[in-house]
């Protein structure tokens, strides 16, 4: 798949999905090695990390820099390792295993939107210039767009940028509000509005002037991370770094922040099965009634839906590297449209970006706080993990775009594809008529044969979903947000459940994992295809009138009657705990 949000109107049978099944050896290695050196060298140091503690931190980065793991998807011209998003995605999940979200969030924003405005919007000179002591760590990088009144309004700011009499620099005046990495930074990547109006990034260094940072944000987690406000006085900036043209600043910030949230999406997944296994871990260990917590039904049943969450968070992950790498494979990277053709497909996957971003967000929270619960009293006690754990984990779903904010890109982007005719959304709809069931052949003795029904009926409800939120509202849709919040969570589920099935498809018949794949699937389609029902009903209920409500929702009962989709979700998730006791950890990587 190539094109974002493909998985809305790929019917069955057509084209594959990338999963991690299909990665190389070369990027195997490369994820056993960073897991290890993640599991082996920084897990050790997490309760150091946590005293913000920047020469430990640095020393880190360093270490990380020496094996590549800060320059991954930048060009080898550069001192990178020219690699793909697949390959940056599995290096941040193989992180998870330092358990220190501390050290991802300093990494994370140095090499994503701290170095990315460079590499993708920069000239040859600021290139050549920042970037290869960024990827080795020795200047740490940061991204200064909120401000303390514009924060997911950020084109709202009013830090202002105003050349000087001579020409030779901007003089940059305001406040920058949760800068990450702030009280460190070598390197500010600063959002400004030159006259006023025309808003624009600007690189500010060691030799800049008038540039002040505030004391440390006092933050429920993270704390191993820096915090601060920059204060910009007279900030001194060279016109030679200015970040691409005048006015470019917001396609800078957002094109950024697409691939940043891409890539808090793989971190989160990994976060999300790291946390899993230091609950299993102490259950194994803790014995009450003479037993161990892993004998108990109601242990083992948040166990199998930490699992579950994991491969669907994983799963889309991947799908989602893959499309975007199989869209860009086309440029060579001496192509002087390279990054032009780069961040065109990243825009045009807003919606998995902002997906993945949610889901696995979502995803680790949930493993997290079931998590705590699993370890009882001692969860609570900051002797033990999960506080920390819980408490850094807060963030992800703030930062970033605040998931609501993700939920306004996904239906906007959705709404844009399907008037824009990006996707043949419009054609399909036509087709569906007054059916919610797309036509699908599969043979009745197929042994997926009733996913593959439900995976498409959820396909054909939002749809047809979208469709009546046109009639409805048309480009007013965007100004609905009851709606637009039911609309994204459709599409969200929409998203895992096309892909989990696709991915157990693709499986080897002699996959030694397959039957409990199927578990997964199972569970995961009758959950999600919930979520679609619920949902889709929610939002006829609101926007059609009487008799076309009854008719339209009439005919979705019908549909669903006739699939009759049913799993044995006790007996699934007792087959997925099983597999998780035998393994040890997330048991589903390979
Ligand atoms: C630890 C930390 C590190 C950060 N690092 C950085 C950084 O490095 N660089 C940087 O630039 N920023 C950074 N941020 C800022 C972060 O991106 C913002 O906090 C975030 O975008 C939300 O802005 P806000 O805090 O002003 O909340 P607000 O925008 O005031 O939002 C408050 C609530 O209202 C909701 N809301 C707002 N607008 C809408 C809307 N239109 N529709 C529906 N709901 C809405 C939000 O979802 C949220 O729940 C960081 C924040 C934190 C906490």
């Amino acid at each position: 798949m190539k094109k974002g949000g493909a998985f809305l109107t790929t019917p069955f049978g057509v084209d594959e999905i990338f999963t991690r099944e299909k990665w190389s050896d070369d990027q195997n290695e490369f994820f056993e090695a960073i897991s290890d050196f993640a599991a082996e060298v920084i897990a050790p140091r997490v309760d150091d990390i946590e005293k913000l503690d920047e020469k430990l931190t640095r020393d880190l980065m360093s270490q990380m820099g020496e094996m590549g793991m800060l320059g991954m998807d930048v060009p080898e011209k550069y001192g990178g390792m020219g690699l793909d998003k697949t390959a940056a995605a599995l290096a941040l999940e193989a992180m998870g295993k330092s358990a220190s979200s501390s050290l991802m969030v300093t990494a994370t924003d140095h090499t994503g939107i701290g170095l990315l405005p460079i590499l993708w919007y920069g000239n040859e000179e600021q290139r050549e210039k920042y970037i290869p002591k960024m990827i080795t760590g020795e200047w740490m990088s940061s991204f200064a767009l909120t401000e303390p009144g514009a924060g997911s309004d950020a084109l709202n700011g009013t830090a202002s940028a105003k050349l000087n009499d001579e020409g030779t620099h901007y003089l940059l005046n305001g406040v920058k509000q949760f800068v990450t990495n702030g009280s460190w930074a070598d390197i500010g990547i600063v959002f400004a509005k030159v006259d006023g109006e025309k808003l624009t990034a600007f690189i500010l260094d060691q030799e800049t002037t008038g540039w002040e940072r505030g004391p440390e944000e006092h933050k429920l987690g993270i704390k191993g991370s820096s915090t601060t406000t920059y204060i910009l006085k007279d900030c001194k900036v060279p016109i030679e770094n200015v970040i691409g043209n005048v006015g470019q600043g917001p396609a800078v910030a957002f094109n950024c922040l697409y691939i940043g949230r891409l890539k808090l999406g793989a971190v989160t997944m990994g976060g999300a099965k790291q946390a899993m296994k230091t609950a299993l871990d102490y259950a194994k260990e803790r014995q009450q009634f003479a037993q161990p917590l892993t004998a108990f039904g109601m242990m083992q049943r948040k166990f199998a839906d930490m699992v579950i969450r994991c491969y669907e968070a994983d799963t889309i992950t991947y799908q989602s590297t893959g499309s975007i790498d199989a869209g860009t494979e086309k440029f060579p990277e001496d192509d002087p449209k390279y990054y032009d053709h780069l961040y065109a497909v990243i825009e045009d996957h807003a919606i998995e970006n902002s997906t993945n971003k949610i889901f696995s967000s979502e995803a680790l929270w949930t493993n997290a706080d079931d998590g705590l619960q699993i370890l009882g009293g001692y969860g609570f006690s900051e002797e033990y993990p999960f506080a920390r754990i819980l408490r850094d984990e807060r963030v992800n779903r703030i930062f970033e775009g605040t998931n609501e904010i993700n939920k306004l890109i996904i239906s906007g982007i959705a709404l844009k594809k399907a008037i824009l005719e990006e996707l043949p959304i419009r054609e399909q709809i036509l087709e569906l008529g007054e059916n919610w069931m797309p036509a699908v052949e599969v043979a009745d003795d197929h042994p997926a044969a009733q996913e593959i029904k439900a995976v498409e009926l959820g396909r054909g409800i939002v749809l047809k979903t979208l469709n009546e939120l046109i009639l409805k509202h048309g480009q007013d849709f965007k100004n609905t947000q009851f709606e637009i919040e039911a609309f994204a969570d459709m599409v969200i589920a929409q998203q895992v459940i096309f892909s989990v099935l696709r991915r157990y498809l693709q499986l080897d018949e002699s996959h030694p994992r397959r039957d409990v794949v199927g578990s997964v699937l199972r569970v995961s389609v009758l959950r999600n295809l919930e979520v679609i029902v619920s949902n889709a009903k929610k939002i006829m209920r609101h926007i059609l009138d009487e008799d076309d409500r009854d008719a339209k929702l009439g005919r979705l009962e019908e549909a669903l009657s006739q699939l009759a989709y049913h799993a044995d979700v006790i007996k699934e998730q007792e087959l997925v705990f099983q597999l998780l006791l035998k393994r040890g950890e997330y048991p589903l990587n390979d």
